[in-house]
């Protein structure tokens, strides 16, 4: 059991403010920030805000001086709640305490179109930030800004309408900091992290719409309060025959002129195989066939969308001297009227000349 009195260098008869001055001068000297890396300084600075804690307290105060313990809910000795202390008693956070979590990453993951048919896993390749191990993180040699007087902080006198005021703004020098570099480590150039590979295997949910980013909790660039999280966003490589709509795939028909007359059988590529087709006598241009259950499954839902398919009627060109016959013959059947064979080379002729 430690002695809260020794470890903050007072008596037994100190008075609260006597108990203060201590806490604050000896809190200073063992913060983290100012002894990176330093385990001994880190562990006084534990001792000194866990006595504190208790002898700031008068009530936990009389409880240790009656029985030597700081009684229920005492000294905490979680490095967070001592930032928590720290803050109250001197009004900022040091780096160390604000801690800031890693930045989030946004990185693309490719997919093919029938990749979404059922729910998978795939893997992705990124970048993030992790501390650099030649300086475990620190960026090089520290050394506590002089500017500041390692706080980070700087109190700035502010005149207002009602009277002066003392605010904090962060420190300039040391860009709020609490220390600067007295040498840049040469892997980081003084930034504490660096850029690593990882190989991440991600859970795809079947029929994820782009729009719908995956988050992948603690793989973001990682920070001195942890890590960030990284978000996946699904990009869909273009099939060469469908086309996809929410739920639904579309495609597009080709169909001949005397198909479109006559009807036919035709097999659509959907994305589990080829799904037959009658396309019935008479068919025109832009007619939607919906074949149930052949899209892509609904997200959260075991039904799946519709296979458009839309028929796009292909009008016959360069057509043989036998072709044209035929037609000339059909045309006459139905009664149209067409233009004499050799007509249009004719004008061609006319036009040039
Ligand atoms: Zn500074
Ligand atoms: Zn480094």
């Amino acid at each position: 059991m430690n002695d809260y009195y020794a470890v903050l260098g007072v008596s037994r008869e100190a008075s609260a403010e006597e108990i203060k001055r201590a806490y604050r001068k000896l809190a200073l000297k063992y913060h983290p920030d100012r002894n990176p890396g330093d385990k001994e300084a880190e562990e006084r600075f534990k001792q000194i805000n866990e006595a504190y804690a208790v002898l700031s307290d008068p009530e936990k105060r009389a409880h240790y001086d009656r029985y030597g313990t700081a009684g229920p809910g005492g000294g905490g000795t979680n490095l967070g709640d001592l930032f928590d202390l720290f803050e109250q008693v001197f009004g900022f956070r040091t780096p160390s305490g604000r801690a800031p979590r890693g930045e989030d990453l946004e990185v693309s993951l490719e997919l093919e179109l029938a990749d979404l048919l059922e729910d998978c896993e795939k893997e992705l390749q990124y970048e993030r930030l992790v501390p650099c191990e030649a300086c475990r993180g620190q960026g090089g040699r520290r050394q506590a800004c002089r500017s500041c007087g390692g706080r980070g902080v700087l109190e700035q006198v502010q005149r207002t309408f009602f009277g002066s005021m003392v605010a904090q703004v962060p420190c300039g020098t040391c860009r709020g900091q609490g220390y600067v570099l007295a040498e840049s480590c040469a892997t980081c150039r003084g930034r504490g992290r660096v850029r690593r590979k990882e190989r991440i295997s991600v859970a795809v949910p079947a029929g994820i719409e782009e729009n719908q980013l995956l988050r992948v909790p603690g793989y973001g660039n990682l920070g001195p309060g942890g890590p960030g999280d990284l978000f996946v966003r699904p990009k869909v490589r273009p099939h060469p025959q469908l086309r996809r709509q929410g739920a639904d795939l579309i495609y597009e028909l080709r169909l001949g002129l005397a198909q479109a007359a006559l009807g036919v059988r035709v097999q659509v590529p959907g994305l589990r195989g080829e799904v037959p087709l009658e396309v019935p006598p008479g068919t025109g241009e832009g007619e939607v066939f919906e074949l149930e259950g052949e899209g892509l499954p609904r997200p959260g839902s075991r039904q799946r969308g519709r296979l458009r398919v839309v028929t796009r009627l292909e009008v016959p060109r360069n057509l043989s001297k036998k072709a044209r016959d035929l037609l000339r013959q059909y045309a006459q059947e139905v009664g149209e009227e067409v233009a004499p064979e050799g007509w249009w080379e004719r004008v061609k002729r006319v036009f040039r000349g």
